[in-house]
């Protein structure tokens, strides 16, 4: 053993932004014995999880769980319905939507893109606008909850602007579904791809691809949808679905499923609602803890900033890299920088899944403001604990 590895050891806390932590029973779950796939019992866990993903999504619409990461069922989604030449309108206000637009490209779309600052949100207005002015967008493409820029876009409002404007409607909800506010059928969502490793609190290792008949039109219309290969969506719907539910595409990855049926179940025995508001509840203490210290957030607004992570401006004076590996090292907390073109401008205090609970937020802001005070920059730790800490007071408990 080198003595670099020798003196590695885990995080205490894991407050990253995602994969999230896992609960006992989702790691006993995942620890089950592994079963034939055709054997009755897994095929009813896989239906299950399949309902109870359509559930925690709020969609009527098929639910294909894909086995991959969520990026799986983003590509698998996007190569299904994008044809050459089709016209796409991207709302760009983070990374993930910037790499969707190259997606588009790559697969010859004609792509017009509204871009904000990655601190900011879409507005739902420049949509209606580009919209009335070019109507004939087959097409738009938004991410709901921004994680890496910790940016919640108004899916609600633009989504059903889309819509009327003749649009299929393509909406990443990864890491919104479970921590925020989710409703793909009310809001003219055609296709949205939704994942277990963020506030719902699963493994990472899966895709939950919802799609609507609109959705399924486009892609049975499409000369290039995948046929035959592990991206097709209608290799699912042919095989799984339309053969009743009884043989899979190829073989899923049974100890994953069991791991996602186990997060699924407790996330719906608890409650979506309670789900969300206690994701909002650890957001709402972060953000308080994070102005308290003296800190800037990332968001320029915080009507718009995250349920699932909070981003907190990096301060004058150092590294975004250097303070995460302080922090690591010394308080043994495992927390995020930003990713992609921002990776060097922001913190990230993740609140998903079980760090959404109890005294979480205090431990990411105090680490955060503790190691930053190690590195010499100036920050009020006693009032970011107060400010936490009287934010988490306030909430309701279940009994009120
Ligand atoms: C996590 C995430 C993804 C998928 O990334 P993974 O590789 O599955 O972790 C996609 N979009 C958003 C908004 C995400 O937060």
């Amino acid at each position: 053993m080198s003595e670099s590895t020798k003196k590695l050891r885990e995080p205490d806390f894991t407050l990253s932004a995602g994969p999230t932590m896992s609960s006992t029973r989702v790691q006993q779950a995942q620890g089950r014995p592994i079963i034939f796939d055709y054997d009755p019992v897994f095929q009813e866990i896989f239906r299950e999880t399949e309902r109870m993903a359509g559930e925690l999504m709020r969609t009527d619409k098929d639910v294909i769980l894909m086995q991959g990461e969520a990026v799986l069922g983003l590509e698998a989604a996007a190569r299904g319905v994008v044809r050459p030449g089709m016209k796409c309108l991207n709302l760009v206000s983070g990374v993930y939507a910037k790499w969707f637009g190259d997606w588009l490209r790559s697969y010859e779309a004609e792509v017009v893109e509204i871009e904000v600052p990655f601190d900011q949100a879409i507005e739902p207005g420049s949509v209606r606008e580009m919209l009335e002015q070019h109507g004939d967008f087959e097409l738009v493409s938004l991410v709901h909850s921004e994680t890496p820029s910790a940016i919640e876009n108004p899916l609600a409002e633009i989504g059903p602007i889309a819509k009327e404007a003749g649009a299929l409607v393509f909406a990443d909800v990864v890491s919104a579904v479970g921590g925020t506010d989710v409703r793909p059928d009310e809001w003219g969502v055609d296709i949205c791809i939704g994942g277990p490793q963020k506030c719902l609190a699963g493994p990472p290792g899966m895709s939950m691809v919802a799609v609507g008949d609109d959705a399924w039109a486009a892609i049975e219309a499409n000369p290039n949808a995948p046929r035959g290969s592990f991206l097709s969506l209608l290799d699912w719907r042919q095989t799984w679905i339309e053969g009743g539910r009884v043989k899979f595409p190829y073989t899923p990855s049974v100890s994953d499923i069991f791991g996602v049926h186990a997060a699924l179940s407790e996330c719906l025995e608890e409650g979506l609602d309670d789900v969300i508001a206690r994701h909002a509840a650890a957001a709402a203490a972060c953000r308080a803890g994070v102005e308290a210290l003296g800190l800037e957030l990332w968001a320029r607004d915080s009507s718009y900033a995250a349920n699932c992570v909070t981003g907190v401006r990096c301060p004058e004076g150092v590294t975004i890299s250097q303070t995460l590996a302080h922090v690591r090292e010394n308080y043994g907390v495992m927390l995020s920088g930003g990713y992609g073109e921002i990776s060097d401008k922001l913190f990230r205090l993740t609140h998903m899944g079980p760090i959404s609970r109890s005294l979480y937020p205090l431990v990411s802001v105090s680490a955060l403001g503790r190691g930053l005070r190690d590195l010499g920059v100036s920050v009020d730790l006693g009032a970011g604990a107060e400010a936490v800490l009287e934010s988490l007071a306030q909430v309701p408990t279940k009994a009120d």
